[in-house]
């Protein structure tokens, strides 16, 4: 049985190059099943040791075990609607880096995200959701201060996904806690989105 209390964490440009590596076995199809989940599952009863980080959005089309082909144990997903930070966002990351020694934090975000659709409409044609989407879409707001108001909604969408992920991960970088652990030099913050017609991830440079 693994002791994961005492297994080495995995460094976070191994931790990217699974990842990647990963997202390119789904879209070849040929994910790694080399353990049954219930072989894993055994492996896993004493503890964790997830090797990254992932916010993504709630959107059923981008789970992303399936889309990075990992497995139980493998990544510590925080799921929310427009992969927005929030204190409980926060403290999720902060559980997993300090905790659990993952060393890798995935911002992810996805083409034709519902919910940066809905604060484009919000800011750009004053659409007004009901009160807890309200909530949700004034957070994604200051993404969005320099989307050109002249594109197209498509275009607006395409830009205000990929700003919505830098904005998340500003907030996280504009922390103390962000700005002290990444200068120890042993985490990464990296920002991806999918497309959603391949699975394909596209890092963010
Ligand atoms: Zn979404």
């Amino acid at each position: 049985m693994i002791d994961h209390g005492k297994e080495i964490p995995v460094g976070a440009d191994e931790a990217l190059a699974r990842l990647m590596d990963g997202n390119a076995r789904f879209l070849r199809g040929e994910p790694c099943n080399s353990l049954t989940p219930r072989e894993v599952l055994a492996n896993l009863a004493k503890g964790q040791r997830p090797y990254a980080i992932i916010l993504g959005c709630s959107d059923s089309r981008v789970p992303p075990e399936l889309i990075f082909d990992a497995g139980f144990g493998d990544l510590f997903i925080i799921r929310v609607a427009g992969n927005v930070m929030s204190p409980e966002v926060w403290g999720s990351i902060q559980y997993a880096g300090a905790h659990l020694k993952s060393q890798l934090i995935m911002v992810l975000g996805h083409e034709g995200c519902g919910a940066v659709q809905a604060a484009v409409a919000a800011k750009f044609q004053g659409v007004i959701e009901r009160s807890r989407i309200e909530v949700l879409l004034q957070n994604m707001l200051p993404a969005l201060g320099d989307i050109d108001p002249e594109l197209s909604t498509q275009q607006q969408l395409e830009h205000a996904v990929e700003a919505n992920v830098r904005w998340s991960m500003s907030q996280l970088l504009d922390s103390p806690e962000g700005r002290a652990r990444l200068a120890e030099g042993r985490m990464k913050l990296v920002g991806g989105v999918c497309e959603i017609a391949t699975g394909r991830v596209r890092l963010l440079k």
